[in-house]
């Protein structure tokens, strides 16, 4: 057993006797990964997606460990207007993949489960509640989050502030993308704004907002090149890589760190080989353990994913001038947000931007997002000739997820494709 894995095995269980000598230990654990994922990064991997693990590494070591104010988020929650106070985002569903590094997955959806959550509510939400709930994790000052996509939000947020005092923001999302629906939410992210003001006593300066937003468009044009990159050159990652890049891409999206970062990588890839392999579109979350799904895709020369929808969920260029109404816009015209054909719609424009030789859509346990509507994207793909494979699994409890299951699923969907599956 590695030096590693003992610390991992003594934190676990000190986390469930002393919450709060446990979690000092946890930290001290991101702390030690930053440093070992900035000075001793993982081999057989692009430099690019060495460092974009040690910053996601620092984002969540520097803003635990120094005491950065942050608050708690979604994933949809705009970072862009948290960032104006000089508070990071964190959000629940990053944070309980960084948790389950100390294999602490189960105890706390037990936990939870034990408090009276239901066993219904979505993994990520209960590996949370359950480690807030058992005082491993303590709060920060405030939250914010949205109804885009889940409506366990509300719930999990409401539940948290009941028992831990955690204030928090709602951002009511409309499901329709019309004037009225963009105006009712712009008038609430103003609302957020204001609220802000008053919890940081930092005075909101607009132009702020607006840089901000020049940043992300820049980033995200520079992140749809570093895509069709990747769709010719081989570019070495992990499965990991791609949550880090959805991490990034919500978590730290209008820095200029990050925007750095994309541009490093999309020269960097152009000194690779071509990719002579299959191309992967991902859709939805990557269950970033699963020990198949890990071995082919990592590094792998005959298999790339190439892009995931999660990672550019949405595409399209914000008017800088108008920063709460674009905002208002981005978490509108959210592929999440609205109806299945909405996502169907987004995620071929992906694939014809792309052009994947299949697509893989992971369905996460009980979430109506992943599940309720694959087949209606697998008859889309099987229009435009594209090979789908669902696969059914839990993000983050391993107890839902049968490796031997997804094993033989994915051989035999790769062993289709290898033998001249349709492509675009
Ligand atoms: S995975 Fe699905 S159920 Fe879970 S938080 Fe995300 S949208 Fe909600």
């Amino acid at each position: 057993m590695s030096v590693v894995d003992k610390y991992i095995d003594y934190v676990k269980e000190e986390a469930k006797v002393e919450p709060k000598k446990g979690w000092k230990k946890m930290v001290f654990g991101f702390w030690a990964n930053k440093w070992k994922t900035k000075l001793a990064p993982k081999k057989g991997i692009s430099k690019g997606y060495q460092k974009l693990e040690a910053m996601m590494m620092s984002l969540v070591a520097d803003t635990l460990g120094e005491k950065k104010p942050y608050v708690w988020g979604n994933i949809f929650a705009p970072c862009e207007l948290m960032q104006c106070f000089g508070l990071q985002t964190l959000s629940i569903e990053c944070l309980s993949c960084y948790l389950t590094g100390f294999h602490l997955e189960d105890y706390f959806i037990d936990y939870a489960q034990n408090e009276g959550i239901a066993p219904t509510l979505c993994s990520y939400h209960k590996t949370f509640v359950g480690a807030v709930d058992s005082q491993v994790v303590p709060g920060p000052d405030y939250a914010v989050t949205t109804s885009l996509s889940c409506d366990g939000n509300l719930n999990t947020f409401r539940y948290l502030e009941k028992k831990i005092g955690v204030p928090f923001t709602f951002l009511d999302v409309p499901y329709s993308d019309d004037r009225d629906s963009v105006v009712y939410l712009a008038s609430q992210l103003e609302e957020l704004a204001k609220a802000l003001e008053q919890r940081t006593g930092i005075r909101f300066l607009e132009e702020r907002l607006k840089e901000t937003i020049r940043i992300e468009n820049e980033t995200r044009k520079e992140l749809m090149k570093f895509f069709k990159l990747q769709a010719v050159h081989y570019y070495p990652g992990e499965l990991i890589s791609h949550l880090y890049m959805m991490m990034g891409m919500h978590l730290l999206i209008g820095t200029k760190e990050f925007l750095e970062l994309i541009k490093f990588m999309v020269e960097d890839i152009k000194t690779y080989p071509k990719f002579e392999g299959k191309k992967i579109l991902w859709v939805h979350l990557m269950p970033f353990y699963q020990e198949s799904l890990k071995k082919y895709f990592y590094a792998s020369k005959k298999y790339q994913i190439v892009a995931s929808d999660i990672i550019l969920d949405f595409m399209e260029e914000l008017d800088a001038e108008k920063p709460f109404e674009s905002l208002a816009k981005k978490i509108i015209r959210n592929l999440y947000n609205g109806s299945y054909e909405h996502k169907a719609d987004m995620i071929e424009k992906l694939a014809d931007r792309l052009c994947p030789d299949a697509v893989i859509h992971f369905c996460h346990w009980g979430c109506k997002q992943a599940s309720g509507g694959s087949i209606i994207l697998k008859e889309r793909m099987q229009k435009k000739g594209l090979p789908m494979l669902i696969l059914d699994g839990d993000g983050i409890d391993k107890r839902n997820s049968h490796d031997g299951q997804i094993k033989t699923r994915l051989e035999a969907f790769l062993e289709m494709i290898e033998s001249g599956g349709e492509t675009c």
